[in-house]
């Protein structure tokens, strides 16, 4: 090999090897029992718990992923701060230079905790998540007694101590009456600079690992119909931003599974597994970061296993190609891919698979595209002609309307 191919290929690892972000998912356990959750486990689960990296395996990971230039790291779950070393975890990052954003339902934030983050910022912006605006309803949501306080408690604490931090709802039949009234909470916090973002279309459990809350799950989702309403609150803002992104992101995309951000940054699970994205859990897909197991996976690398996991194996995983002939000959040649929310690892939640249509979403993307005037109604996208879908693209992205 030339010196100089030597050379590019380093140089081509190097750069595929940076991370900007990385998110660790710190515990799947959670104080809530949140009816539409897709991952949570209960709280005092000690044969999970005990399956949980330790906090020297979490710091090596942030370690690893500092040396690789990443510069901010996200602690979700689960409820992250249910971690007794969540301080620990949470200094070394900072110390280290890492910006470090937490999703948290705030139901732990205590007096010494939003202190800590006044001290010590965390630089960006903690996103609270909302499951109500009163005790009935949240408790509801949340499964435990008493919940909605500890959230207005952890709240309250945050704004005393003036940590930042914005909202966000999941919007649920319990919940759906106070939009309201959540809307007007979040526009009086110094933070919110936008409306905040909604869950509506919730995804099934994310280890395939209890169908019955995914029953449960299925009902508490909002039909195609409810997400266009929720969508086109401002039609004229939905439609500007979907002719913008029709123009970059639409199109069929043949057998080829993964079009998406998957696999170029990476989602720690609890155990210590590197997945391409929070929710992608398929066994073929994730790679261990225990240096054990990764020594036996790929002996003499060299390389610390995340970025093996960066730069080797996400790519391999990358390159696959869907065989169902189902989704052969419908997101295959789908022009509304790319738009729909079908992909590998939605596809792996409701069917344990990577490349199974998923037909909810189906739905959704056809009805906003019906909306969108890029389909009539009854028609299906994937029987489209290509001069015809081809064509209201085309008229859809250079309408200059609205
Ligand atoms: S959730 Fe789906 S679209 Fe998003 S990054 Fe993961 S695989 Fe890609
Ligand atoms: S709209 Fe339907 S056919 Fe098209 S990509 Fe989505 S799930 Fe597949």
């Amino acid at each position: 090999m030339s010196e100089y191919i030597r050379e590019v290929k380093h140089l081509d690892r190097h750069l595929s090897s940076r991370v900007s972000r990385l998110d660790i998912e710190l515990t799947e356990r959670c104080n809530s029992r949140c009816i539409h959750c897709y991952i949570n486990q209960p709280e005092e689960d000690q044969s999970i718990k005990t399956r949980e990296m330790d906090t020297a395996f979490v710091q090596s990971v942030i370690k690893q992923a500092a040396d690789l230039g990443c510069l901010s790291v996200r602690f979700t779950g689960g409820e992250p701060l249910l971690r007794e070393d969540f301080a620990d975890i949470y200094l070394f990052a900072r110390r280290l230079g890492l910006k470090v954003l937490i999703f948290t339902n705030a139901r732990l934030i205590t007096a010494e905790l939003a202190d800590l983050f006044t001290r010590i910022p965390p630089g960006k912006l903690i996103e609270v998540s909302v499951y109500g605006m009163h005790e009935n309803s949240y408790d509801a949501v949340a499964g435990v007694r008493g919940a909605f306080k500890e959230f207005w408690q952890g709240v309250t604490l945050l704004q005393e101590h003036q940590v930042p931090f914005i909202v966000k709802q999941s919007l649920l039949p319990q919940n759906r009456d106070e939009l309201p009234e959540f809307e007007a909470f979040a526009a009086n916090l110094p933070h919110m600079e936008r409306t905040p973002s909604y869950s509506m279309n919730f995804d099934l459990r994310a280890r395939r690992d209890d169908e019955a809350k995914n029953r449960v799950i299925r009902r508490m989702r909002i039909s195609p119909e409810e997400t266009l309403a929720m969508l086109t609150r401002e039609p004229e803002k939905y439609i500007k931003e979907m002719r913008q992104f029709a123009a970059k992101f639409m199109g069929p995309s043949g057998d080829r599974l993964f079009n998406c951000g998957a696999g170029h940054g990476a989602c720690i699970d609890a155990y210590g597994y590197a997945q391409m994205c929070i929710l992608l859990r398929h066994h073929d897909t994730v790679y261990p970061l225990d240096q054990a197991k990764h020594r036996e996976r790929s002996p003499g690398s060299g390389l610390s296993p995340l970025e093996y996991a960066l730069t080797d194996f996400f790519p391999q995983v990358r390159k696959m190609r869907a065989s169902n002939p189902e989704y052969l000959k419908r997101c295959a040649v789908c022009f509304l891919k790319g738009f729909c929310d079908q992909c590998p690892a939605k596809s792996w939640e409701e069917h344990g698979t990577l490349d199974t249509p998923v037909d909810y979403l189906c739905r959704v993307a056809h009805t906003n595209a019906v909306y969108l005037g890029l389909l009539k109604e009854g028609e299906n996208s994937w029987k489209l002609a290509p001069e015809v879908w081809s064509g209201r693209l085309k008229d859809f992205t250079n309408d200059n309307s609205c």
